[in-house]
This record gives C-alpha cells, sequence and structure tokens, in this order.
C-alpha cells in the first residue's frame, strides 16, 4: 500500500499548483524545508529567490511572484540540488516546469515550439530558455 501522504492540490484552491507538479512530475508537498538545495546550489548567490524558497512559494501557490522570479532564469540546471534533497525532490525539473510555464504564455496549444519562433525572437531569448523549450528535463 502506499502511504505517501498526498493532499489534492483542489483543497489549496490552486490550479498553478498542480499545473507545475504535473509538468515537473514532482511531489511538491514532500518538501520539509531543510534548505539543503539552496545551500549547495551553485547559483544561489545570483538568485533573487533561493531553490528552497521556490518550493515554499509554490507550496503557496505565488504563481505571479514565481512566474517573475529572476532565479528560474539564473540556474544553469546542474542538478546539484537534486542529488542534496532527502526527500528526492527533483528541484531542477521545477525550475524547467516554471520556465516552461512561462514560455508557453500565449501559445495556443500550451507547448513552444522553437522552430516557429523568429530569429529575433529566438536571439532574444537566455540559452536555458532554449534548452528548456527544447524539454531536457520535463514533459
Ligand atoms: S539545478 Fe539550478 S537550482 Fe539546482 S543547484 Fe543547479 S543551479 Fe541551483
Ligand atoms: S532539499 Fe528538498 S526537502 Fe530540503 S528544502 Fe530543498 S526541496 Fe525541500
Amino acid at each position: 500500500m502506499n502511504t505517501t501522504l498526498r493532499i489534492s492540490p483542489d483543497r489549496f484552491g490552486s490550479a498553478f499548483f498542480a499545473k507545475l507538479e504535473k509538468i515537473s512530475g514532482q511531489n511538491l508537498l514532500a518538501c520539509y524545508q531543510c534548505g539543503k538545495c539552496s545551500a549547495g546550489c551553485p547559483m544561489a548567490p545570483h538568485m533573487d529567490v533561493l531553490p528552497n524558497q521556490i518550493i515554499r512559494m509554490a507550496q503557496l501557490g505565488m504563481r505571479e511572484q514565481l512566474l517573475a522570479a529572476r532565479s528560474i532564469w539564473v540556474c544553469v540546471s546542474c542538478m546539484t540540488c537534486n542529488s542534496r534533497c532527502p526527500k528526492e525532490i527533483r528541484i531542477a525539473e521545477v525550475f524547467e516546469a516554471l520556465r516552461e510555464m512561462v514560455l508557453r504564455t500565449g501559445s495556443r496549444d500550451d507547448q513552444l515550439d522553437i522552430q516557429k519562433l523568429s530569429p529575433e525572437a529566438r536571439g532574444a531569448l537566455p540559452p536555458i530558455a532554449m534548452i528548456s523549450a527544447m524539454r531536457k528535463l520535463t514533459s
């Protein structure tokens, strides 16, 4: 029997939370804020929101703040956070899911086709956005 505690996202009234869990494939409620992900992140000094704070804000359904966070474009997908999490949450996938959500904004089918962007639009994107658009970690 699966004894993992799961609380329906509906109880938070957050479609955003449910979507973030679905895209990232992670159980975000498992996080208990130990901070190990942030302590090992090589890009933390350059982030406005630390990895453990990203997860907590996701639990609270803080959509606008998360999608506006500079940190999601500073993350280099090194996956150090993934290897340090005692709850086996893949934080890098959460970061990528957030980038996906920003990049998909305005896309009719909720998917981003990088080939359909103009050369100018592609040139304006940070490299990590291109990687996320190719869906390296999430599906
Ligand atoms: S994957 Fe991103 S958030 Fe995780 S440790 Fe690396 S830079 Fe930091
Ligand atoms: S390492 Fe895992 S459990 Fe600890 S704060 Fe980060 S996401 Fe949460």
